[in-house]
């Protein structure tokens, strides 16, 4: 059964590859990033408490985070296994997670590093373009749509839209953030013996084929 945690700088192509690591074993992908941006586009008074600070690049309070990842476990089907991307991005939210998987007897498979320079990926983010009709991600300059504007999984024309955090100064923003706040995790789980790196300095197919590799290797473990 595959639990994991996707752990890596914003631009490290995390998301890009859980969706194929989905498409395979059929985990569930829980992304805090996109459980908080649609609160933020639903209004919800939770969301408009956060926009700000995810508009800038800043860590929403932990608190909240925290709880959005309990409920989210106890409304899903934890026998499927699941894929967290974006979360833990500090040290208290790694410790309180281990408190929450272990209460519900589902603990961590390992924790896959996507390594690479934080400095190198400033063009994939500010290139980032998202379908949100069916949320496949593209870049302008690596892996453009055959269609300029329209989407190649889903056909949407017109859906394609830059996330509000992708501009230069958030970008900075969040690479600080990563290095001071989420960075010291990787000690964490290197203690824990979960930590596992592959090099995500690649194109998307090449990092791919790395994580496939990596992901069979560890579940041939257990
Ligand atoms: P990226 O990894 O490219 O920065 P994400 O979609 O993972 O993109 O996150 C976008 C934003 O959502 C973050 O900059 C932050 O504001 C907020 N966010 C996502 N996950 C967390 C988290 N675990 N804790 C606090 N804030 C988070
Ligand atoms: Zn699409």
């Amino acid at each position: 059964m595959l639990r994991v945690v996707f752990l890596g700088p914003p631009g490290s192509g995390k998301g890009s590859q859980a969706k194929y690591v989905i498409d395979e074993h059929g985990v569930d992908h829980i992304s805090t990033g996109e459980l908080l941006r649609s609160a933020v586009n639903e209004g919800t008074s939770l969301g408009n408490q956060i926009a700000d600070i995810m508009q800038q690049g800043g860590l929403v309070p932990d608190q909240i985070v925290l709880q959005l990842i309990s409920d989210y476990l106890d409304s899903s089907d934890l026998s499927k296994g699941f894929l967290f991307d974006g979360f833990p991005r500090n040290s208290i939210q790694a410790e309180q997670l281990q408190v929450i998987l272990a209460e519900r007897n589902v603990p961590l498979s390992f924790v896959l590093h996507l390594q690479v320079d934080p400095t190198a990926v400033v063009k994939r983010l500010s290139g980032r373009r998202n379908c949100s009709n069916c949320g496949r991600i593209y870049n302008i300059y690596f892996d453009p749509p055959q269609v300029e504007g329209q989407c190649d999984d889903c056909g949407s024309a017109g859906e394609l839209f830059q996330r509000a955090d992708d501009n230069e100064a958030s970008i900075r923003n969040r690479l600080d953030v990563y290095e001071s706040e989420t960075a010291p995790l990787l000690e964490f789980y290197e203690n824990a013996e979960l930590l596992v790196t592959v090099d995500a300095s690649g194109d998307l197919a090449e990092v791919a084929e790395s994580v496939r590799q990596v992901i069979l290797t560890e579940l041939a473990k257990t």
